[in-house]
């Protein structure tokens, strides 16, 4: 029998790189290396101009002003600060808000910010342009696979959504100002209103962070850097489907001390795991769970397995049991997401008492989980709806 073995896709085109580096993909350590090739600069320079682009948001060279002028021409000769340009926000009745943006070379990505407990917002960050994938509940997946994106392409989701949420703020600010020197709303001459922070990443937006792995590795140390924006490793998760060579090259060069990670299991045989997750015929459930095994963390640091809840799929007490049983061995926390429907997949929402008892059984059996209910469904802003209309 010649059954076709599941193959990853290619990518339809390479990260498009002409022109001048852009400095906002580099390390502080490669933007030393390039300053000093480029402009002859001094080791410190590496730091003003980092903190220049990542703190202190300037948009082009001629604001760097602690930079002799001479330096600055070379620069903006050779070098680029260009961003992603925001093509439309939504926002959701819930607060959550996606940004839709779009590359130079005219692709979208999409980017979520969503409230926290922690009157912050967690980003939801896309590392690839479509996916290579083809997991068959997944909005992303019916895009094919375009691209992966560049290091600064990733990095910048951040810079512009902090930019957006400043100006935001910004905006009522004066409102308000404006409000009380005409004396209206004599009520609220309160408090300046604050820019909410960018409390938490996850690497979970368009596309597979493990197979774009050279760039999602540098946009981490990016955002971790604590001269620029100092996001810290325990905040931010990097979440696979489980490509295992990558999750052992992930382990090998420590970044499990690093940041969290998460599983995308979704299923607990290898004939269901097979039909939803085609990657599953390459890597099963088994090779996975080893590879997880491998990732060396910190002691206060659990893996994360997400559980996408498919209506009569994977929602029975077996498969509770079955999960129990394969998770218990680490120390793990597990995120249920009821599945959210979208015109691209022919699958049910799990009925709510399925949910609730998958949800009791699981803490029944003592294992940490949260049920993740859907944010920002309203915008299709939500867990796996991530697809543009084109
Ligand atoms: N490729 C990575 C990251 C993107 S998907 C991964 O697979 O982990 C992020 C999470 O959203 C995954 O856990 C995935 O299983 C889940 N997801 C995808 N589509 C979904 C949908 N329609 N409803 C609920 N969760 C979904």
């Amino acid at each position: 029998m010649s059954e076709q073995v599941w193959k990853i896709r290619r990518p339809q085109r390479a990260i498009p790189r002409e022109g001048p580096p852009n400095l906002r993909g580099m390390t502080r350590a490669e933007l030393g290396e390039w300053l000093a090739k480029t402009i002859d600069a001094p080791a410190y320079r590496a730091d003003q101009v980092f903190a220049w682009i990542h703190q202190r948001r300037a948009q082009d060279f001629a604001a760097m002003t602690n930079l002799s002028k001479a330096e600055r021409a070379t620069l903006s000769e050779h070098a680029s600060l260009a961003q992603l340009e925001v093509d439309t926000v939504q926002r959701a009745r819930d607060g959550t808000r996606k940004l839709r943006l779009r590359t130079a070379d005219g692709e979208f990505i999409e980017s979520v910010l969503i409230p926290n407990d922690e009157r912050g917002l967690t980003q939801c960050i896309s590392s690839q342009v479509g996916c290579a994938l083809d997991c068959r509940f997944c909005a992303t997946a019916s895009l094919g696979f375009r691209r992966n994106l560049d290091t600064w392409e990733i990095v910048d989701q951040v810079a512009r959504a902090r930019a957006m949420l400043a100006a935001e703020t910004d905006a009522q600010n004066s409102a308000q100002a404006s409000a009380q020197a005409s004396g209206e709303d004599s009520e609220d001459t309160g408090a300046e209103v604050w820019t909410p922070r960018i409390t938490n990443v996850v690497y979970m937006g368009m596309g597979e962070p493990l197979h774009n792995f050279n760039q999602v590795r540098r946009s981490l140390e990016v955002l971790t850097d604590k001269g620029g924006e100092a996001i810290a490793g325990r905040r931010i998760t990097v979440s696979t489907s489980g490509l295992v060579p990558a999750i052992q090259r992930f382990a090998r060069e420590g970044l499990g001390h690093e940041v969290g990670l998460a599983i995308s299991l979704n299923a607990t045989t290898d004939a269901v795991r097979d039909q939803v997750m085609p990657i599953n015929q390459r890597w099963p459930i088994a090779e996975l769970l080893a590879a997880v095994r491998e990732v060396p963390t910190n002691r206060r640091r659990r893996v994360t397995f997400e559980y996408v809840l498919l209506g009569e799929v994977n929602d029975s007490q077996a498969d509770a049991r079955r999960l129990i049983a394969l998770v218990r061995e680490f120390r793990c926390h597990v995120n249920v997401i009821p599945f959210n429907p979208h015109p691209h997949a022919p699958f049910r929402r799990p009925a709510q008492a399925r949910v609730a008892s998958f949800m009791a059984a699981l803490r029944r059996a003592g294992v940490q989980c949260w049920l993740r209910t859907p944010r920002g469904d309203d915008i299709q802003a939500a867990c796996g709806q991530l697809a543009l209309d084109q």
